[in-house]
């Protein structure tokens, strides 16, 4: 595990480039929302990323996240579900979760708006964008984002929040943005039907910089704040 004291630079140093990239992007102070994720990492990583300044927290897996939660009550964390749902696990997402990124299915939208805990805020969902169009992807196709985002704005469990995607490793950072850019527009094209959305979820380790240039709102961190992630996931 990667000792706290690194946890704790590799945020610093992060925040910076994320400050310069809004700075030389003409983009707003602080309009860039850092989440940490932490899959496969230790609930003490958790807890020395909290220290250093993080609140958002995503996680992939169901079960390793309830066990992380369950250690780390005592913090004010807000937690994204930001792996695939199954619909037999759609209930520990509605009661667990303050924000699904994922979303790319009717019935798991229908479902979670069923599960969701009345004492509970709405749960804050963004579609998956499949903007690769890559076959063994998860993630809707550009065309069928009006449909389902409609679905979630009808439903008062749920609150639409925006778009979210993962695009295909590129290492160049001009073909980066290219991608980045298309999913802003799809995102330009749902505010103009929603105005009410405002997450832009894209950029992860090797392109975030890229996603801040093409208008991300919010990134997804992992091996920059933890180090390289162990091969075999495991708590
Ligand atoms: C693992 C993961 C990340 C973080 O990836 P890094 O390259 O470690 O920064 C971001 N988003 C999703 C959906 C992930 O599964």
């Amino acid at each position: 595990m990667t000792p706290p004291a690194s946890i704790n630079s590799n945020i610093a140093e992060l925040s910076r480039r994320i400050r310069l990239a809004e700075q030389e992007n003409g983009r707003e102070a602080n309009s860039v929302t850092l989440m940490a994720v932490s899959k496969t990492r230790p609930a003490a990583a958790i807890r020395a990323s909290v220290a250093a300044g993080i609140s958002h927290i995503g996680e992939n897996y169901l079960q390793e996240a309830l066990h992380k939660q369950d250690l780390l009550q005592d913090l004010n964390i807000t937690w994204h579900c930001i792996g695939p749902v199954q619909s037999n696990k759609s209930r520990t997402v509605a009661e667990q979760f303050d924000w699904l990124h994922t979303l790319d299915r009717e019935k798991i939208a229908r479902r979670l708006n069923e599960q969701r805990p009345a004492h509970r805020p709405p749960l804050n969902v963004c579609l998956q964008v499949n903007i690769d169009e890559e076959p063994q992807k998860a993630g809707i196709v550009a065309a069928d984002i009006p449909a389902l985002a409609a679905t979630v704005a009808s439903l008062p469990g749920l609150r639409l929040r925006g778009l979210m995607a993962i695009p295909a490793a590129r290492s160049n950072p001009a073909e980066q943005r290219q991608v980045f850019a298309r999913l802003r527009h799809c995102f330009e094209s749902l505010q103009a039907q929603h105005p009410e959305v405002d997450t832009l979820s894209m950029g992860m380790s090797r392109d975030f910089e890229a996603a801040i240039a093409e208008g991300a709102t919010l990134v997804r961190i992992g091996t920059e704040i933890f180090g390289p992630r162990d091969p075999a996931p495991g708590v």
